[in-house]
């Protein structure tokens, strides 16, 4: 089997029983949070049980594709740790804290920002991008409105 040259060539998010409905979500462009129906905290990421109390009642809540946050912090990499990043260098990775559940920090990439522009609480918001035909990446970009 050859494979193209324009393939994908980052790890793939692997979707298990815990983390399915995120990834779901995300490959429609939308996020989804794993919330606990005992004491009404979010877990992220996903798990078996409630990451504060340990409760296996947890169900998911759907945020739609609106997802506006804030830099909680970040860090810019210059090298590849991971294969089929070398080219994307330098690598912002941020810490990106919901506007909507501030309790919740999501790790992503901010594209199309420069390094000297970045600022802790910059406003971004939540971008996909397709990596396979139905698999999508969730991403950030800084705000437009
Ligand atoms: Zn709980």
């Amino acid at each position: 089997m050859t494979q193209a040259k324009t393939a994908y060539q980052k790890p793939i998010p692997l979707k298990d029983i815990d983390n399915a409905p995120y990834w779901d979500a995300a490959d429609k462009h939308q996020l989804a949070l794993q919330k606990c129906d005992d004491c009404n905290a979010y877990s992220q990421p996903p798990g078996p049980t409630c990451a504060k109390c340990g409760s296996e009642n947890v169900s998911w809540e759907q945020f739609g594709d609106d997802i506006k946050a804030t830099v909680y912090s970040y860090v810019v990499s210059y090298r590849p740790f991971l294969p089929g990043f070398q080219d994307e260098l330098p690598t912002i990775i941020a810490l990106a804290q919901l506007d909507k559940v501030p309790e919740v920090k999501i790790m992503g990439n901010i594209l199309n920002c420069e390094e000297k522009d970045l600022e802790i609480g910059m406003p971004i918001q939540m971008t996909w991008v397709d990596i396979t035909e139905d698999r999508a990446l969730p991403q950030w970009i800084p705000a437009t409105n």
